[in-house]
């Protein structure tokens, strides 16, 4: 039986496995390195929901988290450039040590166009997490990655939070549509 978990069209490329032990290491990294820091995890929505909930178990601090949402896919896989906020974040992040949350950084548009924004709100410190790394298409090459849990080809990918037209963010791998024609 075909169910969206085991659909032909998609093809793994991390396990729910994977992703797990990654994020462990990650979230061990981060403890490590904020200790004696007034932490802030600013989720960016939707995709980075399932990042988050797992990332911050694996921060064994203090820590507060918030949520943005920001336009930047619109239904579709060509990225418009464009950045707008659709959702602020509830409080203010002064004095903060903020560490956005992302799910994918591609062109990096998105993130250079958050930490610009952010970065204007007077955090005590700004940096970046992204479970997914695709660096080929970036535009913003100088775009700073502090935690990233991996680098991906160019490739299309669903699954972890991330959608194709909405659907497949509940899926608990990441996997690549075969073909996107039959999305
Ligand atoms: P960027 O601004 O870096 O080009 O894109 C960031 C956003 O584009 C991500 O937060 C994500 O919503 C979307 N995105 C980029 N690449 C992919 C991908 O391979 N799959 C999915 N589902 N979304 C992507």
């Amino acid at each position: 039986m075909s169910t969206e978990f085991t659909n032909p069209n998609l093809e793994i490329m991390f396990t729910a496995e994977e992703i797990s032990a990654r994020i462990k290491e990650l979230g061990a990294q981060i403890t490590a390195e904020y200790k004696d820091k007034d932490l802030v995890l600013v989720g960016v929505l939707k995709g980075s929901v399932l990042f988050m909930a797992d990332l911050m178990r694996e921060i064994d601090l203090n820590l507060k988290i918030d949520f943005m949402a920001v336009s930047s896919y619109k239904d579709g896989t060509v990225s418009s450039g464009d950045v707008e906020i659709l959702k602020d974040l509830t409080n203010p992040i002064r004095g903060k040590d903020v560490i956005i949350v992302e799910d994918i950084v591609d062109t990096g548009l998105t993130l250079f166009r958050l930490t610009e924004i952010l970065g204007s709100r007077g955090a005590n410190s700004l940096k970046i997490a992204t479970l997914l790394d695709k660096p080929e298409p970036r535009i913003k090459k100088d775009l700073k990655i502090d935690y990233k849990g991996f680098t991906i080809p160019n490739r299309f990918v669903v699954g972890y939070g991330l959608d194709a037209a909405g659907r497949w963010r509940n899926l608990p791998f990441i996997g690549v549509v075969i073909d996107p024609s039959k999305i």
